[in-house]
């Protein structure tokens, strides 16, 4: 029989892998906590429309890229290709929008999207995600952006840099595409068949094709920020000025767009050294648009998403410190029938004192040693017949190589002083 085999684009994240993943998801949770974020867990499938109306019907995402299924009550529903519309939806369910301002939430868990799998980019994918919901001020902008970085640095990521655009609001935006529409109007001969699509579907995703022949078209184009209205203009301003008295280096990018219709402003995003030139490890904006859009009441909020896999590609790439997972200090090793049954008593009784352990589950004596050695245990317990007769075992660091006779009695207390447990 034909053996089975992952479906295309998804990864076994394997025990030896786990350590990045865990040190990840550390990093994530004490500096979103630090932050005052808390965490929020949405499902990982909602209702298909709920994408639809929140990514935008529009967007590669729900036109091309959804796992959508119809469940067993005919319902359409979709696994989440992103956090945030399931985010907003539990605010507005939860009744969030009563409390205090502004709600600062993350997530974190797997996102599906139906891409040509590549180096760094998957159909199951993981991703951490914060929002700050409530307050319209570039102080949520820079708290996002601020969340996003550190997590970075405390990671020791070098070489970050900040990505920084603002692609207006329902007031300045429809001139500004208007503009950008002429402009790629005149260069429609030049351009890819794609852009002459997007002129009229997404026009502001042409600023994001890689197609070498739109590249001076891009370049030529008008700018978002050029035609910012006063409100926008202000926010703007305002967050860069904050981003240069801390000095936190950002480059202005006129082609960074999200491809979701509901950001409006500001938008970035984090490149980091390490998965190739302009790759982003981490992508977000403001998107006052979105709750009135899932029917709830306006609500301003700013957040950002973040791909774990690129965050553990940029860790092994950069060589990052990444804690090892620890190991159970003890292995318990028994010889003969009596001493075994004795030995798991003795292994249960040592993990109720909360200290990690183990027993072999094979083999005699030579090889039990082995396997406690193979599994870097600090201390083996040896139990053997004629020393428990004498109500002793016998306990050998691992280390050292140094052995001593423990009384039964003492074990806790001597486990207590080695492990300082
Ligand atoms: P987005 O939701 O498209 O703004 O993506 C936010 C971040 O999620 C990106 O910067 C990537 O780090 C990550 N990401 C997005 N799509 C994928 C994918 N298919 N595979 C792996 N990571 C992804």
């Amino acid at each position: 029989m034909a053996r089975f085999s992952r479906p295309k684009g998804t990864q076994d994240i394997l025990p030896e892998d786990q350590r990045y993943w865990e040190h990840l998801l550390n990093v994530v949770g004490s500096t979103a906590r630090d932050y005052g974020f808390e965490r929020i867990d949405t499902p990982a499938f909602e209702s298909t429309e709920l994408f639809a109306r929140g990514v935008g019907s529009g967007t590669d995402i729900v036109e091309k890229e959804m796992y959508s299924f119809k469940d067993k009550g005919n319902r359409d529903m979709s696994l989440r290709p992103e956090f945030t519309a399931g985010v907003i939806r539990a605010y507005l369910e939860n009744g969030m929008q009563v409390w205090p301002k502004p709600v600062k939430l993350y997530s974190t868990g797997p996102a599906f999207r139906y891409e040509a799998p590549q180096a760094g980019r998957y159909r199951q994918f993981h991703q951490f995600n914060a929002e700050v919901i409530g307050v319209p001020g570039p102080l949520a902008d820079l708290e996002i952006m601020l969340l996003a970085w550190d997590i970075y640095d405390r990671l020791g990521f070098k070489n970050l840099a900040f990505q920084l655009n603002s692609t207006g609001c329902p007031v300045c935006r429809p001139t500004y595409i208007k503009t950008l529409q002429t402009h790629y109007h005149e260069h429609i001969d030049i351009i890819c068949d794609d852009c002459r699509r997007r002129i009229d579907q997404n026009p502001l995703r042409v600023l994001d094709c890689k197609k070498g022949q739109c590249q001076p078209v891009i370049a030529a184009a008008p700018k978002t920020t050029e035609m910012l209205c006063d409100e926008c203009d202000a926010h703007f301003s305002e967050l860069k000025g904050y981003l240069d008295a801390l000095e936190r280096p950002y480059t202005l990018n006129h082609r960074l767009v999200r491809g979701l219709d509901y950001y409006t402003k500001t938008v970035f995003e984090v490149w980091a050294e390490g998965i190739g030139a302009q790759s982003a490890v981490c992508g977000g904006g403001r998107y006052d648009g979105l709750a009135e859009l899932l029917g709830g009441p306006r609500t301003p909020g700013v957040g950002f998403a973040a791909g774990m896999e690129r965050a553990v590609l940029v860790m092994k790439e950069q060589n990052v410190d990444v804690p090892e997972l620890p190991v159970p200090p003890v292995f318990v090793v028994y010889l003969g029938e009596t001493a075994r049954t004795y030995a798991v008593k003795l292994l249960t009784e040592i993990r109720a004192l909360g200290v990690g352990a183990r027993i072999a589950m094979r083999g005699g004596l030579r090889s039990q040693l082995k396997q406690a050695n193979r599994r870097a245990s600090k201390l083996v317990i040896l139990l053997g017949e004629d020393e428990l007769s004498r109500g002793e075992v016998t306990l050998r660091d691992m280390e050292t190589g140094e052995q001593s006779m423990v009384p039964t009695t003492a074990i806790a207390s001597v486990l207590q002083e080695r492990l300082g447990a």
